[in-house]
C-alpha cells in the first residue's frame, strides 16, 4: 500500500488537479479535515499542511462553517476552504493547538468521549485500546486532554464536540445504549462545558458505523452530524450527513493531499449516498 501510495499519488493528484483548474468546485463548498492523535513525530507534517492552507486564505472557523452550512457565508471562488477537526480529544491535541493553530489564530473542533476523560491513568489507556483503537493496538502513553485542557481550549476560541460518551460503535447499541452514549454523552458535555455541543461526530466515521436510529438519538441533542465519509459540504448537504476527509500524516505528501484537494472523493459516491439516505430516514424526510 505504501509503495502504491509512493508511486501512483503524484500522478492521480495531478490529472485530478489539472481536471479541477478547468472545472471549479461548486460555490459556497469547503471540507472538513480530521486528525486524531499528532505526534511530535507528525506535528513537522501537521504545521506544514496548516501554514499552507492558512497562507492560501482557505482555513475557516467552526462559526463559518456553520454559515456556510446555513447558506448565509458569502460564497468564494477558487479551491474550497478547510475546517480543522480533531477526534477523541488526545492530550496531544492541546499542543497542537497551543503551537501550531493559536499563534496563526486558526479555531478548530475537537471532539470529545467524556466518559474516557473521566477515567484516569491505565484505566484511561486500556479504554483507549478497547474503544478508540478497537482492540487493534495497545495505548502505550497515549492519554486523553483534561477537563481543564478542554475549557482552556474552549476559552481560545475552539469549539468542542461530542463524540459518544465512551467511544463505542453505535451500530451495536439498543435504544437504551443509544441514549447512554449519546444522550447522557450530551450530557456530561453541558454539565462541564456549559452547554450541549452543536457538533457530533459519530464513532470509526465509515457508513457502516451509524445507522438511522443513532442519527435520530444524534438530532434530538445535537444539530450537526459529522461522518469520516469524504466529500464536500455546503448548505445542500444533510446536517446529519457532514463529509470529513481524514488527512494521514504519515503517508507522502502527494497522498495527504489527496485528502485536502478532495482526489479520493469519486472512491466515496455510494457512501455518500447511502449516509444521506440514514440521514433522511432518521428525521423522517422522504427518501
Ligand atoms: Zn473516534
Amino acid at each position: 500500500m505504501v509503495s502504491l501510495r509512493h508511486t501512483l499519488a503524484p500522478a492521480w493528484l495531478s490529472v485530478w488537479q489539472a481536471g479541477r483548474a478547468l472545472v471549479p468546485g461548486p460555490a459556497g463548498a469547503f471540507r472538513i479535515l480530521l486528525f486524531h492523535d499528532v505526534p511530535p513525530a507528525e506535528r513537522p507534517a501537521f504545521a506544514a499542511l496548516v501554514r499552507d492552507l492558512h497562507a492560501a486564505g482557505r482555513l475557516i472557523s467552526p462559526k463559518q462553517a456553520e454559515d456556510m452550512l446555513s447558506g448565509t457565508n458569502p460564497s468564494r471562488r477558487g479551491p474550497p476552504p478547510c475546517l480543522l477537526s480533531f477526534d477523541d480529544g488526545f492530550a496531544s491535541n492541546v499542543q497542537v493547538a497551543q503551537d501550531i493553530l493559536d499563534p496563526l489564530d486558526v479555531k478548530a473542533l475537537f471532539f470529545l468521549c467524556p466518559g474516557l476523560m473521566d477515567l484516569d491513568g491505565d484505566r484511561q489507556g486500556q479504554a483507549i485500546a478497547a474503544n478508540i483503537f478497537d482492540g487493534k493496538r495497545t495505548a502505550g502513553d497515549l492519554r486523553l486532554m483534561s477537563w481543564r485542557q478542554a475549557e482552556t481550549l474552549r476559552d481560545k476560541g475552539h469549539v468542542l464536540g461530542a463524540h459518544t460518551r465512551d467511544h463505542l460503535r453505535l451500530t451495536r447499541l439498543d435504544a437504551a445504549g443509544l441514549a447512554e452514549q449519546v444522550g447522557e454523552g450530551a450530557r456530561l458535555l453541558a454539565q462541564r462545558l456549559g452547554q450541549v455541543p452543536p457538533w457530533f461526530a459519530f464513532t470509526f466515521g465509515d457508513v457502516n458505523s451509524v445507522d438511522a436510529a443513532a442519527l435520530a438519538e444524534i438530532s434530538r441533542h445535537h444539530r450537526y452530524c459529522r461522518s469520516g465519509v469524504r466529500g464536500l459540504n455546503s448548505a445542500k448537504t444533510h446536517p446529519l450527513a457532514l463529509r470529513a476527509d481524514h488527512v494521514e500524516l504519515a503517508a507522502p505528501l502527494a497522498w495527504r493531499r489527496m485528502g485536502t484537494e478532495g482526489a479520493l472523493d469519486p472512491l466515496y459516491r455510494r457512501q455518500r449516498h447511502q449516509l444521506d439516505q440514514l440521514a433522511r430516514m432518521a428525521r423522517g424526510e422522504k427518501l
